[in-house]
């Protein structure tokens, strides 16, 4: 079976097709390495270095390979950005996902697997939250994503190209061997800047905001592992190949670890101090955002393999020791 994933560059991407290769998938990568990395692509996919936003791009793409799935990962995500420069995150993630919709329709392909987002919730209705509750994003990132949902919904009712939206918590950690992880310009992350702290090449972590309505004032968020999040990618495909309708599913580990606990717990995998101070709110940022995961474990099969927070930041760990200044290190 051929899978082109979109965003294959990327942090989760290089993952997924990792994932997907070693599973023996036939893979093919688009990306316009805005945020991604050349060398993070297993060398057994086939690249074509293009924006999804390219029609033109995209059709050549779809002509030259039989593709069965597509798999999108190739949106801008960062929060603050997103509050900076709203049009940068509308344009690149709608835009690019009405192109890619279209070419694949014109392509006769029919499955579409999504990143979504938990960020489509905004400041939600109660913890932990489950897929049906009320969405009400609070920041641009998550109102282009929900957005694109809804794209998706109408594209499958009129021309029947079924999609399965995957909305992760927060991604963290790396392939075990260290090989690929996380490597962003700018980093914005909590977990890799934790890192940055504890490998001496920044002085402090500075903590956006202590007065949040949590049990220690700071923002309590949900962390899954990369890895799993790829394997419910393919568990989603399988699902869909199997003729079941469009879905949506919530993808975290349904436990919420505060920013202070975090930096507590990357403090024990690393043994280095990691000095901290508090800073002013980022903004965007809701109080507490846990998932719900039943509905992925009960209907897709999903069985995270990393269920504690040490073991995902320990994977992190091992890339950043092998690689401290990312992918300018391979
Ligand atoms: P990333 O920035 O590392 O990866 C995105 C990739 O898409 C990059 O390689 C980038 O070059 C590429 N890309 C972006 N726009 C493109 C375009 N128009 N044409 C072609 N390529 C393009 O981000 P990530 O952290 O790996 O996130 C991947 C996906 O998962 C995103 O859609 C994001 O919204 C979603 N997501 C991420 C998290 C998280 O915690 N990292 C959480 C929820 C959802
Ligand atoms: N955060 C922080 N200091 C940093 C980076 C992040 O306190 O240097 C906080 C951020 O405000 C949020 C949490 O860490 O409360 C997770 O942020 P991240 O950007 O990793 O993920 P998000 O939840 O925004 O997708």
């Amino acid at each position: 079976m051929a899978v082109l994933v979109a965003g294959g560059a990327g942090y989760i991407g290089s993952h997924m097709v990792d994932r997907l290769i070693n599973d023996g998938y036939d893979v093919v990568v688009v990306d316009n390495l805005s945020t991604g990395h050349r060398q993070a692509i297993n060398p057994k996919a086939r690249f074509y270095e293009g924006d999804t936003r390219d029609s033109d791009f995209l059709d050549d793409v779809f002509s030259k390979e039989k593709i069965d799935a597509v798999i999108h990962m190739d949106a801008f995500s960062l929060v603050p950005e997103s509050m900076k420069d709203p049009l940068k995150y509308f344009d690149n993630n709608v835009i690019g996902m009405i192109k890619l919709l279209e070419s694949m329709k014109k392509a006769g392909i029919k499955y579409l697997v999504f990143s979504s987002t938990a960020a489509t919730y905004g400041n939600p209705e109660r913890i932990p939250i489950y897929e049906k509750d009320r969405k009400d994003p609070i920041n641009p990132y998550g109102e282009s994503k929900l957005i694109m949902e809804h794209i998706m919904k109408w594209v499958d009712e009129a021309y029947g190209i079924k999609f399965v939206a995957l909305r992760y918590f927060n991604a963290a950690g790396a392939k075990e061997d260290g090989s690929i992880g996380e490597d962003h310009h700018p980093e914005t992350h909590l977990i890799p800047i934790v890192l940055k702290v504890a490998a001496g090449q920044q002085d402090t972590m500075k903590i956006f905001g202590d007065d949040y309505d949590t049990p220690d004032g700071t923002n309590v968020r949900d962390y899954v592992h990369v890895l799993d999040l790829a394997d419910a990618h393919i568990l989603a495909m399988k699902y869909l190949e199997k003729g079941n309708p469009s879905n949506i599913f919530n993808l975290g580990s349904s436990t919420g670890f505060s920013n202070k606990q975090i930096i507590d717990a990357a403090r024990k995998v690393t043994g280095k101090k990691i000095p901290t101070e508090i800073a002013p709110r980022r903004g965007g940022d809701p109080d507490t955002l846990v998932a719900n995961s039943d509905k992925a474990r009960e209907v897709l099969g999903w069985k995270p393999q990393f269920d504690n927070i040490d073991s995902i930041i320990k994977t992190a760990w091992t890339w950043k020791t092998k690689h401290p200044n990312g992918y300018e290190d391979k």
